[in-house]
């Protein structure tokens, strides 16, 4: 009857609250003993490439966290920065990134021009996240604040528009970049385009993947690049996989790519030996 499968169906969910309940406090206590733990050991920030459209040449990266299991695997970050972020944790760990990236600057100053940092909304919203900004550039007084730029979402302006604005003002005022991520993505993208005061829009791989066989997809790409130019603002198009792409995407004026095609993250030795392989291969 349809009482009895819909008493099924309940038990069915059921059970899979429980189970997801459970995987839930499991992922927190990981969470919570990776940041009590040698956070370098247990968060690795991984790297991945941004790119020169016309020749793949490396000129910044991305900094992606990881969680290391205690087997030794490799967790993503789409695994538990949503736990992170109702339960606060994202501020401890977002200082983690936001250090090492420092730090990689630093040793990379000869072979990237940038890294770029995803800030979460919990983190923007935090009064102490800009104080803290200021005081780990303070301490690294040899790297130009232009050379680290702040990932947004559209997330992160939903219900405290104006305090938020009013951040990213005095996050641009020490000099930082800001960019747009995911950009596309979301309801309010031109509001957004008009209210906040970004440096780069990053469009989203849903865009971006296949454009060069999708007449739709080229369309709104070349429109969001002549927006992002005429706004002064630069692009960079993330989630390319084909040379097709890069090719369009180039063709289109999109000078910076990140995706697959150039590099998946990687851990900072590795990134640091691709670097250096490419800027021998640059030298005469
Ligand atoms: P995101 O900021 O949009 O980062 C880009 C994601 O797309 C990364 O996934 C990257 O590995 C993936 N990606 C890049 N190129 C390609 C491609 O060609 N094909 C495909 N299929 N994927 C590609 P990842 O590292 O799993 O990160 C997922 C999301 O987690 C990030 O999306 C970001 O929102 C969040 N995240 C990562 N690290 C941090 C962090 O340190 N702090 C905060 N708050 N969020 C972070
Ligand atoms: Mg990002
Ligand atoms: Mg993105
Ligand atoms: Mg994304």
């Amino acid at each position: 009857s349809a009482k009895r499968s819909g008493g099924n169906r309940m038990k069915i969910f059921n059970e899979q609250m429980r189970v997801s309940v459970q995987e839930r406090i499991a992922g927190e206590k990981l969470l919570r003993e990776a940041l009590a733990g040698n956070r370098e050991e247990t968060l690795p920030v991984w790297f991945q490439p941004i790119v020169r459209a016309e020749n793949g040449e490396i000129v910044g990266a991305e900094a992606l966290i990881r969680m290391r299991a205690a087997d030794g695997s490799i967790i993503g970050p789409n695994q538990f920065i949503p736990a992170a972020e109702e339960t606060g944790m994202i501020v401890p760990l977002g200082e983690h990134v936001l250090i090492m990236a420092l730090r990689h600057l630093v040793e990379w100053r000869h072979d990237i021009g940038y890294i770029s940092v995803n800030v979460s909304p919990r983190q923007l919203a935090e009064p102490d996240f800009v104080p803290l900004l200021a005081d780990l550039l303070a301490a690294n007084p040899e790297i130009d604040p232009k050379r680290l730029v702040l990932e947004i979402t559209e997330t992160a302006l939903l219900g405290s528009s104006l305090d938020v604005r009013e951040r990213l003002e005095t996050i641009k005022s020490l000099g930082v970049r800001i960019a747009l991520d995911d950009f596309g993505t979301g309801y309010s993208s031109l509001t957004w385009l008009q209210n906040i005061p970004a440096d780069v829009v990053k469009l989203d791989r849903s865009f971006v993947a296949g454009l060069s066989s999708d007449a739709r997809k080229s369309s709104i790409i070349q429109a969001v690049l002549w927006l992002a130019k005429s706004l002064g603002m630069s692009a960079v198009a993330e989630g390319v996989e084909e040379e097709a792409d890069q090719h369009a995407l180039h063709a289109a004026g999109c000078e910076l790519l990140q995706g697959y095609l150039f590099g998946k993250p990687m851990p900072p030795v590795e990134f640091g030996e691709r670097v250096q392989r490419s800027s021998m291969a640059t030298t005469p």
